[in-house]
């Protein structure tokens, strides 16, 4: 059967290996796997959206409220917005959906950061525009500048911090970077991991309320799935200029995002105290990272996440140590397919970090691969 042309040559997007699979593929118990693959919450989410979740079962026969009043009051607040600058999304990546689709046609160009969140190209391929790609691990915010003046493209991706490296661009730097573009050109700010960032450094720390504010052509993306730990439900929002909402609406289906998913959201955002507890473990914690990477002469990237990137260049192949890491129950991600010999690490709580600690040591050590 013959499909549009613009889906032939699109990747499917490789998510993390689920526990389930790894139990199949290679019969280990559930109860000893570690899944660090996905940068999930390890410590789950607060205890009162669970509640919440449970208390409002029994609502799940009806449509959700399509409004999503209580959220939107909600997110308004904690981040001093209206609510019609506000779109809540199953996912941010359903808002980066919107956007692409929104913005871009046959093509039509995107520009991003070579080493990046996977999705953008993804769903600009879907709309059949060309990417472009500046050079660099980290974003190098003069080659990207260079390649919008030679290019004039019709959207750029900013992803503060970076998704899988982990690296993350100073806010007068994201905002003086915003400043130079052109107005008509969509700037998608991705803030997935804000809140690990903003609580390592303030000088990261993005305010969407002033840049929306100030910039008619901004999109800043926020996620439940990472800080507040509701990967499973689906949910993520978009904060930006009404006009900008407004088209991203007419994109949107009716009751794109569950009633379950807008209570756990809701009450997710009330436990400041979870999060807060959440980011401390995950940085401390980081530092056993950086002590074991340090030790096996594995070079890493200063991380505002809650994952960290070992480069493994002269001292293994990632693949193998992926590999075999699975084999052993431990989930890591690979990041060969980004063109880095390296790894990507969630921060787990610090037993399941011992365990990685142990077994890839050994298998490092080895020398097997
Ligand atoms: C996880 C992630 C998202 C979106 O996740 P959703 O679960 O769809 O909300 C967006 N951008 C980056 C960089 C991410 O890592």
């Amino acid at each position: 059967m013959k499909f549009n042309p613009v889906i032939e040559h699109l990747k499917t997007y490789e998510p993390g290996k689920p526990i389930e699979l790894v139990v199949r593929e290679f019969g280990i118990d559930p109860s000893e796997i570690v899944k660090l693959a996905s940068n999930e919450n390890p410590y789950g989410c607060t205890p009162k959206a669970v509640e919440a979740v449970k208390r409002c079962a029994d609502l799940m026969y009806r449509y959700p409220d399509d409004t999503m009043d209580e959220l939107k009051r909600g997110l308004a607040e904690r981040f001093g917005v209206e609510k019609s600058n506000l779109v809540i999304g199953a996912g941010s990546d359903q808002i980066i959906e919107f956007a692409c689709r929104a913005k871009l046609y046959g093509g039509a160009k995107i520009l991003q950061s070579e080493i990046t969140f996977a999705m953008y190209q993804i769903y600009a391929a879907q709309s059949g525009a060309n990417i472009l790609r500046a050079p660099g691990i980290a974003h190098d915010l003069d080659a990207i500048f260079s390649l919008y003046k030679e290019h004039d493209p019709d959207m750029i991706f900013i992803c503060a911090p970076n998704n899988p490296t982990g690296d993350c661009l100073d806010r007068v730097d994201v905002e003086n970077f915003i400043d130079e573009i052109d107005r008509d050109t969509l700037v998608v700010l991705d803030g997935a991991y804000q809140e690990y960032a903003s609580y390592k450094d303030p000088a990261k720390a993005v305010d969407p309320a002033a840049l929306v504010a100030k910039f008619p052509h901004l999109l800043y993306l926020g996620t439940f799935s990472k800080a507040y730990g509701l990967g499973g439900m689906r949910i993520g929002y978009g904060i930006a200029d009404e006009s900008i909402i407004k088209a991203l609406y007419k994109l949107r289906p009716p009751f794109n995002v569950t009633t379950l998913s807008l209570v756990a959201a809701t009450e997710a955002l009330k436990d400041e105290e979870f999060v807060k507890n959440s980011l401390k473990s995950c940085f401390e914690e980081m530092r056993r990272y950086e002590a074991f990477a340090e030790n096996f002469g594995i070079k890493t990237i200063d991380s505002y996440t809650n994952f960290i990137t070992l480069i493994l260049d002269g001292v293994a192949d990632s693949s193998r140590l992926c590999d075999a890491l699975l084999r052993r129950g431990i989930i890591v991600r690979d990041l060969k397919g980004y063109g880095m010999n390296a790894v990507r690490i969630t921060i787990g709580k610090p037993d399941e970090n011992s365990r990685f600690f142990e077994v890839a040591g050994q298998l490092l050590e080895s020398g097997e691969i």
